[in-house]
């Protein structure tokens, strides 16, 4: 039988296990986690700012897996392509025919000192729920400490999930001042950017959109600003340095290091992909998602690693394993792109849809409610929905 490993079941790893389930192959198919559930990523800045449970971004695995794949819950370690096999940290070696890899993404700190030390990542479910458990335990110190730095938040870089970090944040800080019964005025969210321009995903109209409705919930948004360095509670700037005892990273990802440390030729962790996503020397091991780079056609730079992409190179990658063992001729990805939703907290975000289509407010919110809840029922089903909390009854 053919065997079948897939590393990591994030958006990319369990779209793909789900789909090749399907397939009736004459094949084992095993899939990979360092967890024992599946996190959406999309949703994991409302559940660091505390306006989602981390429950209802989780599925529970193997449970949520169809039979006939083979579930290992193991930290993958290298892939050692010349023996076909990949190591796990518990000193396993799982051997394959054909790999999917698709481990994802970790932060990215460009080598800035202090970074990766005293400013939180949201990258999976665990970072998330620390930096929510950090900014309540800030503002539960406040009515000792009397500190200013404790109500303060600054998130590094305004990446897309920065501004949804800070539109959770704007939704949660009211009952947040509630609760720890903190003076509300005195709360004060900065976002510190080294670009001029902040996401180029969307036009002039929709950014100015985004900075407005900051301003109109006092956040302040610097652009034009490097950080130099980041030292435990402050930020340093070439002008200033600024104080504060929540200290968020979103500066951007790159993909997981297990990439370089084992030996792929790679930039920031990504592998450039042929159009049939797999290797230029080995096309029997496929990369797919953030760990990937997939050629846009007529520009120098690959797409932009994304869910989206993630899910749909997923079904391409199975779709040319599947055409292998029974002897059909592979097909080129072809990426199609439905457009980008930024979500603002519950009630706003701006998006850009089918073509040139553009939302901004409620209904971008509400559209990027309905693209989160369609990843939850594409990976586990409508019960999954009802069960994690996506569907309240
Ligand atoms: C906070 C945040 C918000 C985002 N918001 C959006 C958005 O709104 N829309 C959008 O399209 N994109 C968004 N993105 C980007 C999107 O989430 C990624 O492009 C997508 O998650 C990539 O899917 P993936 O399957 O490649 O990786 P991931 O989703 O990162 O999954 C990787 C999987 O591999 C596992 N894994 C990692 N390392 C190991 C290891 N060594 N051993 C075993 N298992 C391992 C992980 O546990 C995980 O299950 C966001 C990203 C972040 C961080």
């Amino acid at each position: 039988m053919t065997k079948i490993l897939i590393l990591g079941a994030g958006y990319a790893g369990l779209r793909a296990a789900k789909v090749l389930a399907h397939k009736k192959l004459d094949a084992t198919i095993t899939l990979v986690d360092r967890n024992r559930y599946h996190y959406e990523t999309t949703s994991l800045a409302p559940v660091a700012a505390g306006t989602q449970r981390g429950q209802s971004v989780v599925l529970p695995l193997p449970e949520n897996l169809p039979a006939q794949i083979n579930f290992i819950n193991g930290t993958v370690t290298k892939i050692d392509r010349d023996h076909k096999q990949v190591a796990l940290a518990d000193g396993q070696s799982l051997k394959y025919d054909y790999l999917i890899v698709s481990l994802g993404l970790e932060s990215e700190d460009y080598g800035i000192p202090g970074a990766s030390k005293y400013a939180l990542p949201i990258v999976d479910l665990k970072s998330a729920l620390a930096v929510k458990k950090h900014l309540e335990n800030q503002f539960e110190n406040y009515a000792t400490s009397q500190d200013p730095d404790d109500l303060r938040i600054i998130v590094c870089g305004a990446w897309f999930s920065s501004f949804e970090f800070m539109g959770a944040l704007v939704d949660r800080l009211p009952k947040l001042a509630e609760h720890y019964n903190v003076p509300f005025d005195k709360i004060d969210v900065q976002c510190i950017e080294a670009k001029d321009m902040i996401l180029p995903m969307f036009d002039d109209d929709l950014t100015n959109y985004v900075k407005q409705w900051l301003k109109d919930h006092k956040v302040t948004l610097r652009t034009g600003t490097p950080i130099k360095e980041v030292q435990a509670n402050k930020v340093i700037t070439a002008d200033q340095t600024y104080t504060a005892n929540t200290l968020v990273w979103t500066t951007g990802v790159r993909g997981s290091h297990v990439i370089s440390d084992s030996g792929f030729e790679q930039r920031r962790n990504r592998v450039m992909v042929t159009d049939q996503l797999c290797m230029e020397d080995d096309s029997k091991v496929f990369l797919i998602g953030d760990v990937s780079a997939v050629r846009q056609p007529g520009k120098p730079y690959p797409f932009a690693a994304t869910g989206q992409i993630a899910f749909q190179m997923a079904e391409a990658a199975v779709a040319n394993i599947v055409a292998d063992l029974t002897g059909q001729p592979r097909q080129d990805f072809v990426y199609n792109d439905l457009g980008t939703v930024l979500g603002l907290g519950h009630k706003s975000g701006v998006a850009k849809i089918f073509g040139n289509h553009k939302l901004r407010g409620y209904p971008a919110s509400v559209m990027k409610r309905v693209i989160d809840d369609r990843s939850v029922l594409l990976q586990a089903g409508v019960k999954a929905l009802v069960k994690y909390g996506r569907i309240p009854l």
